[in-house]
């Protein structure tokens, strides 16, 4: 399995903020340690071309040179920097990366693969701004890619992080070859929602048995209004229980169950499987690399079987 890192690109942060820069490295060390035959790879840059297939050249041009306004960069939540311009074309080409590891999908059943980006999951960024830690719409990007590069038609991206995948819904609006389902914290930011395929919205302290049933009806609904061939997993740490941000309740082996739905989803339709981290805002920054290191896991088994580590 191909597992594409970024956390070598540091993007330098004032003292204090909240943005858990640290939690990559731990899990790229976490992957190298326990899973010796995943493929760490480091992402090529995406480039203009690339980001176009979901961003306006003026938004690309104003990210590149520096030139957004002292507000755009508080919205975004990270202070303009050139390393941040590069991160974020890393992390972009971390999900592309993975995504032309395991497409097209193979003709053969039970062959279908998955491969991660241990970082992206960018999906508060719109076509010509970025919010929420996020300047770059990874999946959106990666997806149109992937259908310009004809490794895929219909692509179905499940995005499991607590808050709704609003920039990834607004860009990917009026494209049905795309189908996105978002499941959220009911009352969680993005507070001005955009409209996905499927949107789920959960309820305050939603616990394992809850989240798990909301998803099956979700994956079902999936699977009656849209035919993929492939899967796009955003799977956010912060639905757990101990996120400072989440407002659900959700233990870690709840959602390890999580991803063995997605996956139990893909496998029964032979379908690569993209998946990326997303948020995870856990005080304690084990627990959330717990999290994210079950969820390759899962890819990992997805792709070998469980014995062969
Ligand atoms: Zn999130």
């Amino acid at each position: 399995m191909h597992a594409y890192y970024a956390d070598h690109f540091v993007l330098p942060l004032p003292k204090g903020h909240r943005f858990p820069m640290a939690k990559y490295a731990a899990l790229r060390a976490r992957v190298a340690r326990e899973l010796p035959k995943a493929q760490l790879c480091e992402p090529l840059a995406a480039t203009d071309g690339e980001l176009a297939l979901a961003h306006t050249p003026a938004y690309i041009e104003q990210i590149s040179s520096g030139t957004l306004s002292a507000m755009e960069q508080k919205v975004i939540g990270f202070p303009w920097s050139l390393a941040m311009v590069e991160r974020s074309r890393r992390s972009t080409g971390a999900s592309i990366g993975a995504a032309r590891a395991v497409l097209p999908r193979p003709t053969a059943i039970g062959k279908a693969a998955a491969a991660v980006n241990l970082a992206g999951g960018t999906h508060h960024a719109f076509a010509g701004h970025g919010e929420g830690f996020c300047c770059f719409n990874d999946f959106a990007v990666a997806a149109r890619l992937m259908q310009a590069e004809r490794r895929a038609k219909r692509i179905a991206i499940v995005d499991l992080d607590v808050h709704q995948g609003n920039g990834t819904a607004a860009i990917l609006k009026n494209d049905p070859s795309i189908f996105t389902l978002s499941m959220q914290g009911a009352r969680n930011y993005p507070f001005r929602r955009q409209q996905s395929d499927l949107d789920v919205e959960l309820p305050d302290g939603c616990s394992d048995g809850q989240y798990h049933d909301a998803l099956a009806l979700a994956l079902a609904q999936l699977e009656q209004r849209f035919t993929p061939d492939a899967v796009f997993f955003l799977a956010g740490a912060d639905v757990f229980a101990g996120d400072r941000l989440g407002r659900l309740k959700l233990s870690i082996d709840g959602i390890k169950q999580r991803d063995a739905m997605v996956f139990a989803f893909a496998r029964r339709f032979n379908l690569p499987v993209v998946m990326a981290m997303g948020g995870g805002y856990s005080p304690n920054i084990d627990e959330i690399v717990e999290i994210h290191f079950n969820s390759v896991k899962a890819a990992f088994d997805y792709t070998h079987g469980h014995e062969n580590h």
